[in-house]
């Protein structure tokens, strides 16, 4: 297999089992460099994702690698930083047809601009309407033609994985396109928030502030993540108080309002409210069958309208779901070509609800915490008290008692029979920590990503 396809399967694999968020951030402009013996070379855009690739996503990338190529051993990377995506495509774009289409699909996904942060997948035009996100369309919309004017800042909030990316990048998109000479630019929070980080450590907080001076339309994505960092807060009141008062627009989404955004300055949640505020709800199953045919129809398959109906029907929860059922029968299509019909994808369903059930059970969590810390499972249930050990445990307690609701003398059972009183002590421990430490409540806001899959 070419290294190109060998890399769009484990992409394609990758997306299927972490949030969008996480795939963006770690596996945008990444690619196979070199195969050597048994060894793949990864091609990262810089060093940061090279550390995260390989503490937190290497033995994952290996499997899938593996599962297609049992003789590679290693992973090596190789750091990139001139990949440009925009060159890629253009060559790309003449040996497409060469190329299957969900190769084509988790190719256009990585075709992000890296000046603006842009993807041209989203648009309005492959945006499906309905009642649940009538009025964030149409809020979006109105910005889109007449930024700075209307609503500033447009805060859109919902649920993970029903559509704010999206939109916000399809607003982005069509002033890029349409309007003539304005600067647009689209973050992620959390890029956002490292990037001030890392601006203050290296005394570069000018070079920051000359980024934001001249940008038309900010868009920054999953606000929430500013909870709680009351440094990168503060100078994003400024950069929002410049940015207003030049009538330059700001758009935000979130997973929630932000009088419900924990650890937020006040001033800055009134500047958020100051503005149009609206929400996206779940879906109704006309719309998602509708969404089903349009991602079907951008891969150039289409899908029998029983087949349609029956997963609308049966995954009720996010537009990313959806999504994700369709890759998987895209992918058993390809990789053991079976038919997309009623049966297989019954079949599907089954098995993917089976392991959702079980999607926040013990084993799920343990894993995803080991996983996480890199200790091993075996030791989280030992009597070890090595401090990551230590630590992962507490996770583990923590995360059982806030996601499954068991008993202290249950969890006590489930790690290798401790006392319910050590139990309570750690869960407090960590919930004490947490508000002392920021990290941990981010560390923790990872591994409940990595539990977020189809
Ligand atoms: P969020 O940012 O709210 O977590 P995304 O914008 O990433 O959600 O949406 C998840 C997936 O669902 C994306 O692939 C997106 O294209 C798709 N999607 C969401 N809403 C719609 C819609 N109304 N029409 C078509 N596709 C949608
Ligand atoms: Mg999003």
């Amino acid at each position: 297999m070419q290294k190109e396809n060998l890399w769009q399967s484990v992409l394609a694999q990758m997306q299927l089992e972490i949030s969008n968020a996480s795939f963006n951030t770690w596996f945008k402009n990444t690619n196979i460099s070199d195969i050597r013996e048994n060894q793949v070379v990864i091609s990262v855009p810089n060093t940061f994702v090279r550390d995260w690739l390989h503490n937190k996503y290497r033995k994952e990338i290996l499997k899938i690698i593996r599962k297609i190529n049992p003789q590679i051993k290693n992973l090596d990377y190789t750091v990139n930083p001139a990949i440009k995506t925009e060159e890629k495509f253009q060559k790309k774009g003449k040996e497409k047809n060469e190329e299957s289409n969900i190769n084509q699909m988790s190719f256009q996904e990585l075709v992000v601009d890296y000046k603006t942060g842009l993807n041209p997948k989203y648009t309005f035009q492959n945006f499906v309407i309905g009642p649940f996100n009538e009025l964030a369309h149409a809020a979006s919309f109105a910005v889109s033609q007449n930024p700075g004017s209307l609503y500033n800042p447009l805060f859109i909030y919902s649920k993970t994985g029903l559509g704010k990316t999206h939109l916000l990048q399809a607003v982005g998109n069509k002033i890029q396109n349409e309007l003539e000479g304005k600067n647009v630019l689209y973050i992620q929070a959390q890029k956002f928030i490292s990037d001030i980080i890392s601006s203050i450590r290296n005394n570069k907080m000018d070079d920051f502030k000359n980024r934001y001076k001249d940008i038309d339309v900010l868009i920054i994505d999953d606000i929430q993540f500013l909870s709680g960092k009351e440094k990168t807060q503060e100078e994003f009141f400024h950069t929002f108080n410049e940015l207003y008062e030049k009538n330059k627009q700001i758009i935000l989404s979130s997973d929630r309002p932000p009088n419900a955004i924990n650890s937020l300055a006040s001033r800055l949640r009134s500047r958020f409210e100051g503005g149009m505020i609206t929400d996206i709800d779940y879906p109704d199953t006309e719309t998602r069958a509708a969404i089903l045919k349009i991602k079907a129809s951008e891969r150039k398959l289409s899908i029998p309208d029983d087949v349609c109906y029956y997963i609308a029907e049966n995954v009720q929860r996010s537009i990313r779901e959806l999504e994700g059922v369709l890759n998987k029968l895209i992918i058993q299509k390809q990789t053991k070509n079976n038919p997309i019909n009623l049966e297989e994808t019954k079949k599907l369903l089954k098995n993917i609800n089976q392991s959702s059930v079980n999607s926040f059970s013990f084993n799920k969590i343990l894993k995803a915490v080991a996983n996480f810390y890199e200790v091993s499972e075996k030791d989280i249930i030992s009597p070890s008290r090595k401090r990551e050990v230590v630590k992962s445990r507490q996770m583990v307690i923590y995360l059982l008692r806030q996601e499954l609701n068991y008993s202290y003398p249950y969890i006590g059972k489930k790690i290798g029979g401790k006392d319910h009183t050590t139990i309570i002590h750690s869960f407090s421990k960590i919930k004490k920590d947490m508000q002392k430490n920021k990290e941990i409540e981010e560390e923790l806001s990872y591994i409940r990503e990595s539990l977020i899959s189809v």
